[in-house]
This record gives structure tokens, sequence and C-alpha cells, in this order.
């Protein structure tokens, strides 16, 4: 079955700064990009099988833009974004500095065990459902 992306996602609406030169006046401004954030759910839909549960254990937590273009604050120029950077997966976020990475080497640092992992870095599912994924890899 293919899923239906409600079942398996949450989707909060949030706002994002986003760094655009403008095509006109070639000034870059810094706009309030609004993006939908698809967060995976704890567990699969109800009635998934074998095959359902290794496909959701391998998506990942994505953002969508909503907003196609903005208006220069120079020029007032309309112009679009590069669609090329209407989808993000969240994880590209993890190169970034977050307080919990700084939590870690604080900890680190003072020689104390790691803290339990992070939300976003435990498995998704318990091994028990990944481990019969037969044919996908
Ligand atoms: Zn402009």
């Amino acid at each position: 079955m293919a899923f239906d992306e409600r079942a398996v996602f949450t989707e909060t609406l949030e706002t994002r700064p986003g760094r655009y030169p403008c095509p006109k006046c070639r000034r870059i401004g810094e706009y309030s990009i609004r993006w939908v954030r698809h967060s995976k759910k704890d567990r699969p839909p109800a009635g998934a099988d074998a095959v359902d549960r290794a496909k959701f254990a391998k998506l990942r937590d994505y953002l969508l833009r909503l907003d196609d273009e903005v208006t220069c604050k120079a020029c007032s120029k309309r112009f679009e974004i590069p669609s090329q950077q209407s989808l993000m997966f969240v994880d590209q976020f993890a190169g970034l500095p977050n307080e919990e990475d700084l939590e870690r080497e604080i900890n680190a640092a003072s020689g104390e065990p790691e803290p339990a992992p992070a939300p976003d870095s435990k498995p998704a599912l318990p091994a028990r459902f990944t481990r019969k994924s037969t044919g996908w890899k």
C-alpha cells in the first residue's frame, strides 16, 4: 500500500529566516519564509505490514516550503525563490550547532557520561520491525 502522507507525518507550520538576493537590484535581503514541517509519527499507521514498516523506518522528517516568492525589501520587486531549495530534510540542519550538541560538549569536557540520546537520533522503530526487511535496502 502507498502511504498517505497524513497517516505518517504530523504537519506543523513554521517560519524560518531565509536570505535571498534580488535578481533586479542584487541586494540580499532576509525574509521570513513559511515552511510546513513534516514530522514522522512515532509508529507506522495501523495495519502496516512488514514492508510498510521497513518503508516507514526509512522516512525522514522534512520541511516543505510554502512561499514561492518574496518581495524585495529594497526595490519592491517580487521574485521567485530558487525552487531547488523548496524541500529540506531536517537532518540537513544537523551540522548547525544547537543546544543539545553544546550540552554534550560540555558534558564531554567535564568527563561526565553522555546524556540519553537526543530525541531526533533515536531509532524510529524497535529492531524487531526493521529486521524483517526482505528486499528493502
Ligand atoms: Zn530588489
